[in-house]
């Protein structure tokens, strides 16, 4: 087994890990950054819409108030109030440290970052690169960490002395100390098999979301809630994992590309969304708290797009759990597309020269893999499985998550974006608090005065639990465990909820457990897909677990968890926080804590009347 000791250990190699590295590296700390996929490979390089920082390029009454509070009515009022607000003050300046590092950002007529409009942010405010914003951003992350690399072999005669990337190679447990502080990373490459074992005071769990446990769903094969499971069975807890966000605009047509993201900017940049009959629908779905903001005639929001001071927002850009809903009711009520979807159209909105350019990957995207010229034919779109807004419980200020040692960031880390995420925000939430977590995992280690140690009999319990699906015969194959484990999901916690079903995905849940623990994969441990998948399996169930049984408890609909037999928000379920962990014998356990107060400056940024759409009376008199 390799064994290798770092400072910070930095799990994933998205835009959260890198931003995390580079920062504990550049507070003097030797860092390794390890990547499931290879490198460059993340959910940050699919990202298309872009980054959302209240800079004010594009119209000057931007600012970080209405950013903050943009965030709080998207999540619902139930966001971690701290994080949104560090969330809204930092954002322009990771975007502008991004260019300092080398990034190009659309411009301006005169020459600022450009910034888009999107769904639930009140000015433009998404810089962006085109629609490939995330291949910028981890184009310029990388560049950065191979800058500082060439500056180490200046000074140490060796790349990698401070920096070393470990591409394809996956972490399955932490390893902690006696005292319970995080003592090491335990893991495989992917390629030959072997086992790696690193020794590390600090870890930073930056590996994205969970999106393969639905059968439909914008994320790739590596999106199976690792961190999620690791932190958890290392003792941090998980929150809010009821709220997943089922992402209005997926492609539903042809079926081998379901679920692929259709980006939000197309309608920021003015697609409409019509059903069967060619009916603009989503002037019926505006919920009374959003009624204010969004406009009531089709005229209104088409003049928005060019004088956005004198009118009001077409409620396509409504946030993204609202529009999802409404295409499923469209749906559900027979007025969708032969294939399920509705249309979202673009070609009678833009010049096809101006569609070309400021969609291209959207352009492609429908030629190359549905046959559709989205300059002269509608998109045919529907939900897809996109985000999780749940995630490892972290102190807002230094992203440490609960264990000693134990620090997360980006999309596998909960509060920021309380019960739904705005677009564009995860970009500059991972920026931010990467930022963070980096910092404050090179304080904690500064600060140690003895290196937590390993148990070797851990060690080995780790080899073992991974080499299991190996010697197990007889038992399931991991491909059809990971189908059913979908369908469970997908057919019974997805997008609208039910108490019988969530009961009986529970149950089915349950079932399930004893078959994943005896998986079997066939074959050696040389590059073996069906083994990787066998121990992924792991994790997947232990986060569908976690999120069915708080969408079963939480007994309220609210952003992305819609309960159809308690259709609406309940004021005294949000000041509740559901918090998963797990109990000795490995059973998710349940229980309430209190969202955090909000402070009364904070509080002051929003109108009594629209408070008391979100809060109690008691609290609205406190
Ligand atoms: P990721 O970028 O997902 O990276 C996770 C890393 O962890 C990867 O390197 C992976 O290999 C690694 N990893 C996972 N498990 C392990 C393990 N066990 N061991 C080792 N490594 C592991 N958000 C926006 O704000 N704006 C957008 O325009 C936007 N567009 C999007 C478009 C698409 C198609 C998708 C799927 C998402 C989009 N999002 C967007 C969401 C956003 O891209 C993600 O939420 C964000 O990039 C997550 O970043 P991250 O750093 O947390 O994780």
């Amino acid at each position: 087994m390799d064994k290798f000791q770092y400072d910070v250990v930095v799990i994933g190699a998205g835009g959260a890990g890198l931003r995390a590295a580079i920062e504990a590296r550049l507070a003097g700390k030797r860092v390794a950054i390890i990547s499931k996929s290879l490198f460059g490979k993340a959910h940050t390089v699919m990202a298309e819409g872009g980054a959302a920082a209240a800079m004010g390029n594009v119209n000057s009454n931007d600012s970080w108030m209405v950013h903050y509070r943009d965030t709080m009515r998207g999540g619902k009022f139930l966001n971690n109030f701290r994080m949104a607000e560090l969330h809204a003050k930092e954002s322009p300046s990771r975007i502008w440290e991004l260019e300092t590092y080398g990034a190009l950002f659309d411009r301006t007529k005169d020459g600022r970052i450009s910034q888009r409009n999107f769904g639930g942010h009140e000015y433009p405010r998404l810089a962006h690169v085109g629609d490939r914003t995330g291949l910028e951003l981890i184009r310029t992350l990388q560049q950065k960490i191979v800058s500082l690399q060439q500056e180490d072999k200046t000074k140490y005669g060796d790349y990698e002395s401070q920096i070393r990337v470990f591409a394809e190679c996956t972490i399955t447990e932490l390893l902690l100390s006696a005292e319970g502080a995080i003592a090491g990373a335990f893991g495989y490459y992917r390629e030959s098999g072997e086992f790696v074992l690193f020794e590390t005071a600090a870890v930073v769990i930056a590996t994205g979301g969970v999106g393969k446990s639905y059968k439909v769903t914008s994320n790739s094969w590596e999106y199976t809630g690792d961190g999620h499971a690791i932190a958890l069975r290392a003792g941090a807890k998980l929150i809010n994992m009821e709220f997943l966000q089922f992402h209005p605009t997926g492609m539903v047509w042809p079926p081998s590309v379901k679920g692929i993201l259709v980006t939000e900017s197309v309608r920021g940049d003015g697609g409409v969304l019509k059903n069967s009959e060619g009916k603009r629908f989503m002037f019926e779905y505006v919920p009374d708290v959003f009624r204010k903001q969004y406009a009531e005639t089709e005229a209104e929001a088409d003049r928005w797009y060019t004088d956005p001071d004198n009118n009001r927002r077409p409620p396509e850009l409504l946030p993204r759990d609202e529009v999802a809903r409404a295409i499923n009711s469209e749906v559900k009520a027979g007025r969708g597309t032969k294939a399920g979807g509705v249309y979202l159209d673009i070609a009678s909105r833009l010049p096809a020269e101006q569609i070309r350019k400021r969609l291209p990957s959207m352009y492609h995207q429908f030629k190359e893999l549905a046959d559709v010229d989205i300059t002269k034919q509608p998109m045919e779109v529907g939900p897809t499985c996109h985000y999780v807004m749940g995630g490892i419980e972290v102190d807002p200020d230094s992203a440490a998550g609960g264990v000693p040692g134990l620090f997360a960031a980006g999309e596998c880390s909960g509060g920021m974006h309380g019960s739904n995420r705005l677009g564009g925000n995860s970009l500059s939430d991972l920026l931010v608090f990467g930022k963070r977590a980096g910092e404050h995992a090179a304080q904690y280690v500064s600060e140690l005065t003895t290196r937590p140690k390993a148990a070797q009999s851990d060690v080995e319990a780790a080899t073992q639990a991974a080499l299991a699906p190996l010697s197990h015969e007889g038992g399931d194959n991991p491909y059809a465990l990971q189908h059913e484990l979908q369908e469970i999901m997908g057919d019974l916690v997805g997008i609208i909820r039910r108490e019988s079903e969530l009961a009986a995905a529970i149950k089915k849940l349950g079932e399930l457990r004893e078959r994943v623990r005896n998986v079997s994969a066939t074959g050696g441990r040389r590059y073996n897909p069906g083994w990787h998948l066998a121990l992924d399996l792991r994790n997947m169930l232990l986060v569908s677990e976690c999120t069915a049984l708080a969408a079963l408890e939480r007994k309220e609909s609210r952003g992305g968890h819609t309960r159809e037999d308690y259709p609406k928000m309940d004021p005294q379920w949000r000041q509740v926080n559901l918090v998963c962990g797990i109990d000795d014998d490995g059973n998710v356990t349940l229980t309430h804590q209190p969202v955090p107060t909000m402070r009364p400056d904070l509080l002051d940024l929003f109108d009594r009347s629209e408070l008391s759409k979100y809060m109690t009376e008691e609290e609205l008199s406190a």
